[in-house]
């Protein structure tokens, strides 16, 4: 069996795989990411909607997502590769009534520049389709929007091999063994090595640390269609637990929180009627409209998430070199960028430390 060398060996392309690999690659280092499928087409980037927002109940997540969305609005500028995948369309939440008091607080510290609490009849004018929106206050973002997420992973992947870097696409790890620092990464064909081997396999991290805390949850998600569609940016509805998402044209995406719990992706349920009457129910609210002849596609996509639905990216605390990025919580996609940025960060940084101690 072949054993190869490399500085770092990064599991798993979706869109964390992909920046990672992406951002590691501009150090000169020689990288390998692995893997099974093909990069962006598994996981759970397969499904993402990849809206890119500021907002969070979560005051936690927000300086994560302004990070990430500074890096879309600024792709070509900041020398992204390949044509920017963002579209700034604007993007709107329909709050309810008893959050919006929190929701001025969280404003006011953490995203005032790019988040606007604005009177529901002010924006009626301009959206008419709310006209049945029961709250007091709307979000506005004028510089949020969503991105093309297979167009932003081929992009990376692009950038990432053309500084040099390797990709094995239809390649499974069977197996991640670290000997005190020293990690062997077994494929079906070979033995590859490094001091350290980046972790972003989604929802399968299980699989490789059985204890770490994450789990799965099912995120449905229905692409339906509107001749002039009011849906022309993304609007996430905290009322009626429902958000939608342009695509092209008459078509727009819908979907509702992550549901169905379990421990891995193929436990999941299928999508099912249930989810398409509970989506149905709910989108129908939002305009007061009837979409049940319009339904073209239904599926459900997967996510990791912790109990506390915060992501996690640090290195392993107990066996050397590894670095995890996980528990995004269906919402992982906007921050990517910016979190992947910080990751790069840390792992120069252990790199350029393990080599001086050599
Ligand atoms: C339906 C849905 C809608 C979403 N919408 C949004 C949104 O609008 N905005 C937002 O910010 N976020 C959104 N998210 C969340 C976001 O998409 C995810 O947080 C993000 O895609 C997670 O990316 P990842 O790279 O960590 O994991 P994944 O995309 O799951 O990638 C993991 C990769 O690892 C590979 N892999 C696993 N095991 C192995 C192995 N043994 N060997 C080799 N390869 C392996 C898999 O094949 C996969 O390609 C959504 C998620 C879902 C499911």
């Amino acid at each position: 069996m072949e054993n190869i060398d490399f500085d770092v060996i990064i599991i798993g392309a979706g869109i964390y795989g992909a920046s990672m690999a992406y951002s590691l690659s501009k150090y000169g280092l020689k990288i390998v990411l692995i893997e099974k499928e093909t990069p962006g087409g598994a996981g759970s980037s397969k499904y993402s909607g990849g809206i890119v927002r500021v907002y969070d109940e979560d005051e936690s997540l927000i300086a994560n997502n302004l990070a990430g969305l500074y890096e879309f609005a600024n792709w070509n500028s900041i020398g992204y590769p390949g044509n920017s995948p963002f579209f700034q369309t604007g993007l709107l939440y329909l709050l309810k009534n008893e959050s919006v008091i929190r929701a001025k607080e969280i404003i006011e510290r953490s995203c005032s520049d790019e988040t606007e609490l604005i009177e529901s009849e002010q924006l009626i004018d301009n959206f008419p389709f709310l006209k049945n929106h029961t709250g007091d206050y709307l979000l506005y973002e004028k510089n949020s929007g969503y991105a093309d997420v297979r167009l932003t992973i081929k992009n990376l992947i692009e950038g990432y091999k053309s500084n040099g870097g390797l990709l094995l696409e239809n390649c499974n790890v069977e197996s991640a063994i670290n000997n005190d620092g020293n990690w062997s990464v077994k494929t079906t064909f070979a033995n590859l090595h490094s001091s350290v081997v980046v972790f972003t396999v989604g929802s399968s991290i299980r699989n490789f640390f059985p204890d770490l805390e994450v789990f799965t949850k099912s995120v449905p998600l229905t692409l339906i269609s509107e001749r002039e569609t009011p849906f022309i940016l993304p609007v996430i509805d905290e009322i009626n637990n429902v958000f939608t998402r342009p695509l092209n044209g008459e078509f727009f995406f819908c979907g509702t929180p992550g549901k169905h719990i379990n421990e891995f992706p193929e436990q999941l349920p299928k999508y099912s009627e249930i989810e398409l009457e509970d989506v149905l129910s709910k989108i129908s609210k939002v305009n007061g409209k009837n979409y049940s002849a319009n339904v073209i596609n239904g599926f459900n996509g997967h996510d990791s998430y912790t109990n506390d639905c915060r992501p996690i990216y640090q290195f392993h605390k107990i066996f050397k070199g590894a670095y995890y990025l996980s528990g995004m919580s269906g919402r992982g996609f906007k921050s990517s960028l910016a979190v992947s940025k910080k990751a790069t960060k840390e792992i120069i940084e252990y790199l350029q430390i393990s080599n001086e101690l050599k």
